[in-house]
């Protein structure tokens, strides 16, 4: 089998937060236009104009000779790791069959991951501007209460924000009307499969717009959509839609129990997202539906992981099955102060201790035995502990909020003032 070719680049489209095209979301590379100096940008280009691109001629042709392209680079390295990558052989021969030796693909993709906006009404503890204008709007004011504050997040970089500039802005690629209705054109003629991620998209009236002119055009009945949410806002529109696609999925993003997401998803409110699941559980039991729970398991609700797969179970009627699944696939790694493995030793030991008394998959037992191990070492851990502590104290204060990180995980931070004094 090929450790290089991905079918990524004949099959599928990919639109950043940004509005920028690049490969799938695992890569970081923008397509650049034949000038080499400018990105191409759903706001500014049509899929066709970027499809047979100089850049993604050479894409293929690399793949097709077996020459490493530097926008795969996280794949290869899982790869050669063992972990799972994204990187996708299927159909490799044929496609390669219908590709001219340029590079040139003549068949649109079907397959398309559209992040419509980083237009967010959260502010949540993994999250960045790229994906929440919400979030760089809050460190701007947190700056002018203290610009030495803001200063150090820029600086720690990954470490406690996964900073990006531009803070507060609102990307809206679909504003161009010339662009969002060529796009919309191109779901509605090509798309079979779409994954739909913000921001919110929910919260965007052209995501409602996109679904009028998929139905209008009678394209809904051979799609099957994936919707990514915060479950913060429901729109009845959707009982109309949902119900006409060949299949559809919501990727619910909560991520503990009660309080505890209203503290990460800060500031949504636990009633609301009960209310949102439930509509979407009504909707699924009649048409073909599902919900997948995608909690961003991380350092401020790993304790709850057993409580939170168990709620789940009960909120579904007592399984996790097809309809109602279970993902792991948003766990978060950065930024580095929400990984779980910059706990203390001794507080994810007795934690992996307990829930290890409950079981669920392979992959349950897999992230609890990982707990154990000392990934990070004692002085890296005490530096990001500090970073951690800084970061959350002073969000805590600036929200005014009534229970703080603190008040929800009171052994963490007793484990964590022990580690920092050893
Ligand atoms: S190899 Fe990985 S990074 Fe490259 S296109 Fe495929 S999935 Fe994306």
């Amino acid at each position: 089998m090929s450790k290089i070719f991905c079918n990524y680049p004949w099959v599928h489209n990919y639109v950043h937060p940004n509005g920028k095209y690049r490969l799938c979301c695992t890569t970081s590379q923008d397509i650049v236009t034949n000038d080499n100096y400018h990105s191409f940008h759903a706001g500014k280009h049509s899929v066709e104009d970027y499809w047979n691109s100089n850049r993604m001629k050479q894409i293929r042709r690399n793949m097709m000779n077996g020459i490493k392209v530097r926008d795969c680079e996280k794949c290869y390295q899982q790869d050669e790791a063992g972990v799972d990558s994204l990187r996708n052989t299927a159909g490799m021969n044929e496609l390669i069959a219908n590709t001219a030796e340029d590079g040139t693909y003549n068949k649109p993709a079907n397959y398309m991951q559209l992040q419509m906006t980083n237009i967010c009404n959260l502010k949540c503890k993994m999250c960045s501007q790229m994906y929440s204008h919400m979030n760089g709007l809050e460190l701007l004011e947190m700056g002018k209460v203290s610009p030495e504050w803001l200063l150090w997040v820029k600086e720690q970089g990954a470490n406690v924000n996964n900073w990006t500039n531009e803070l507060g802005e609102k990307q809206e690629w679909y504003k161009d009307e010339h662009y969002k209705i060529k796009m919309f054109e191109h779901i509605s003629k090509n798309i079979n499969d779409m994954n739909i991620i913000g921001g919110e998209p929910t919260l965007v009236p052209e995501f409602y717009e996109m679904f009028e002119y998929l139905d209008q055009h009678g394209s809904l009945g051979k799609m099957s959509i994936t919707l990514v949410t915060n479950l913060t806002n429901t729109n009845n529109k959707l009982t109309k839609w949902l119900p006409k696609l060949k299949s559809w999925r919501i990727w619910a993003s909560v991520d503990g129990v009660s309080d505890r997401t209203e503290y990460i998803r800060y500031p949504s409110k636990w009633s609301k997202i009960l209310e949102s699941l439930d509509f979407y559980k009504q909707l699924a039991q009649t048409s073909n539906g599902g919900i997948t729970l995608s909690p961003a398991i991380q350092l401020l609700n790993v304790d709850q992981l057993d409580g939170l797969i168990e709620w789940w179970k009960g909120f579904v009627g007592g399984e996790i099955n097809e309809k109602f699944g279970f993902t792991w696939l948003a766990t978060v790694w950065y930024p580095l102060i929400c990984n779980p493995n910059i706990a203390p030793q001794r507080w994810r030991e007795r934690l992996a201790d307990r829930l290890s008394l409950y079981k669920f998959d392979q992959f349950y037992d897999n992230f609890v035995a990982n707990l154990r191990k000392e990934e990070i070492p004692l002085a890296k851990r005490q530096e990001l502990q500090r970073s951690f502590i800084r970061y959350n104290d002073a969000q805590d204060r600036f929200r005014g909020i009534e229970k703080t990180w603190r008040d929800l995980c009171p052994d963490l931070a007793t484990e964590i003032d022990h580690e920092q004094n050893q």
